[in-house]
């Protein structure tokens, strides 16, 4: 894609939905972070369900750390890899009472130091808490950034990269939202929707839905970006 296509990608995707949102829900930056380590793997919806009645409780490292692994498990268990995610997430309160005052830090490289906070956390963290213009390539971005030709790359880390490169402003830190639900919704991983897709005259993607009810010449992209 050229700079100007990608421009008009990007602002095409803005007029849809001009103040995009992450779809998890959470009351503050420490609720964010554990609900963006508990989503590894899992849908936000799913997530959503166990952290409503825990988030009532815990709005805090403290409060966590005085629920307790197994409270903890109690409100988790219906998402994958919950005994780790509950391990990891009472580890990390730990350290951020006992290290950072109670408050999440500012700071990727920070961040990744925290048990069970990869890259694409730290980068969901640092954009959705404190408006940074980070791209956390997870399998939706990482399908549309291929598929589309915006950022190609065998990695997520690779992806990341390109977008780094190429997202212009204003729309560097909506993008990654931009990104995520244009993946989640219209060119989803079965089958591309190219036929109610706002960018697909943009799109360099060789096997495109054109009809409803069409089905894909190949299956899904590639996806190798699976962890956190
Ligand atoms: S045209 Fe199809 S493949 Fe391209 S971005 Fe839109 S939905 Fe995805």
């Amino acid at each position: 894609m050229t700079k100007a296509e990608i421009f008009e990608f990007f602002r095409r995707l803005c007029e849809l939905n001009p103040e995009p949102q992450t779809e998890l829900e959470f009351g503050n930056t420490y609720q964010l972070l554990v609900a963006v380590v508990l989503s590894a793997q899992a849908t936000d919806v799913g997530v959503n369900k166990a952290t409503r009645a825990l988030f009532r409780e815990v709005k805090t490292p403290q409060q966590m750390i005085d629920l307790g692994e197994d409270g903890l498990k109690r409100h988790i268990r219906t998402i994958g890899l919950y005994n780790a995610k509950a391990r990891n997430v009472i580890a990390l309160s730990e350290i951020l009472v006992r290290d950072f005052g109670g408050e999440v830090p500012s700071d990727r490289d920070v961040l990744t130091t925290l048990p069970g906070v990869g890259r694409k956390t730290a980068n969901v963290v640092m954009n959705c808490a404190f408006g940074a213009e980070t791209f956390a390539v997870d399998t939706h971005i990482f399908r549309v950034g291929n598929r589309t030709g915006l950022a190609v790359g065998k990695t997520p880390l690779a992806v990341e990269k390109q977008l780094e490169r190429k997202v212009p402003q204003p729309f560097r830190v909506g993008a990654h939202h931009w990104l995520i639900l244009h993946g989640r919704y219209v060119c989803k991983a079965r089958t591309p929707e190219c036929w109610h897709c706002a960018v697909v005259d943009l799109c360099a993607y060789k096997h495109k839905v054109l009809e409803r009810g069409g089905k894909p010449r190949v299956s899904g992209t590639r996806d190798s970006s699976r962890k956190n």
